[in-house]
């Protein structure tokens, strides 16, 4: 955590996007104080605290969690005991109360089952649940007046996704999930992904292409009676080589896929 920097990019009047280790934070200038999006790792706390305050010398009022894995709620507690309010989907809650590890002062305060409004005084940042998809509390974030939203690890940009099988997550839920939220943009939206840079439409887009593409691939293998062993032998085709990654290899993919 030492060398890690956070890094600020400014996307809109009011909206950035912080990197820095973990799941990308999104940020939000409102009126009546800042609100972030995601939280990484406690140990960045300060670091971001101090990128937040490089930005806007508001404090920070709500901080909302766009599913509850480690890499975006563990700095929870950090933020939550200098007033911050944590906002989350219903199932984010209730994963995060049932794990002995994580410190019960970051559990969400407010949380929800299909929307809610995060007012910060001169709009309201929209919050929309998708179910089943890369867990059973994934929420999309729609900044106002902006066109950027954070997408969560619903967007994993050029890699193979994450599917938490034992969180709810479902493959075709996340891909019926991005193809309803992407209708709803334009070629000028800006993306802010779980994990990669700014991304685009487009950008996501080709992400559940490529799920199709290779969940046909496996289920191909699948039909033909080769067992999960010999998919994962067998391979996908070369032209996704690029899209493995040290988390989720090719292997960890197809394993997912034949599941
Ligand atoms: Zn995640």
């Amino acid at each position: 955590m030492d060398n890690v920097e956070i890094k600020a990019t400014q996307l809109s009047e009011r909206v950035y996007m912080l990197t820095g280790m973990g799941g990308n934070i999104g940020v939000y200038v409102g009126d009546d104080g800042v609100v972030m999006i995601d939280a990484q790792y406690k140990g960045l706390a300060d670091k971001i605290s101090a990128a937040i305050t490089e930005i806007s010398e508001q404090p920070i009022k709500t901080l909302v969690n766009t599913h509850f894995h480690a890499d975006h709620t563990d700095g929870n507690a950090a933020f939550a005991r200098k007033g911050v309010n944590v906002v989350a989907h219903d199932n984010v809650r209730a994963r995060l109360a049932a794990n002995s590890d994580f410190d019960a002062v970051g559990l969400p305060k407010m949380t929800f089952k299909q929307m809610h409004s995060v007012d910060t005084g001169d709009a309201s940042i929209k919050l929309t649940h998708y179910p089943n998809g890369h867990t059973d509390g994934d929420i999309i974030v729609w900044f106002p007046n902006s066109n950027v939203i954070h997408a969560g690890d619903l967007f994993f940009v050029d890699r193979f996704p994450f599917v938490d099988l034992n969180a709810g997550g479902n493959v075709q839920g996340y891909i019926d999930n991005v193809r309803a939220v992407v209708q709803q943009l334009d070629a000028d939206t800006q993306i802010i992904p779980g994990h990669g840079g700014l991304s685009n439409r487009d950008d996501w887009i080709r992400l559940v292409d490529m799920m199709e593409a290779t969940r046909a691939e496996v289920m191909a293998m699948k039909e033909q009676g080769m067992t999960e062993d010999e998919a994962v032998e067998s391979g996908l085709s070369e032209q996704w080589a690029d899209w493995s990654w040290n988390f989720i290899t090719e292997e960890r993919w197809i394993r997912t896929l034949y599941k």
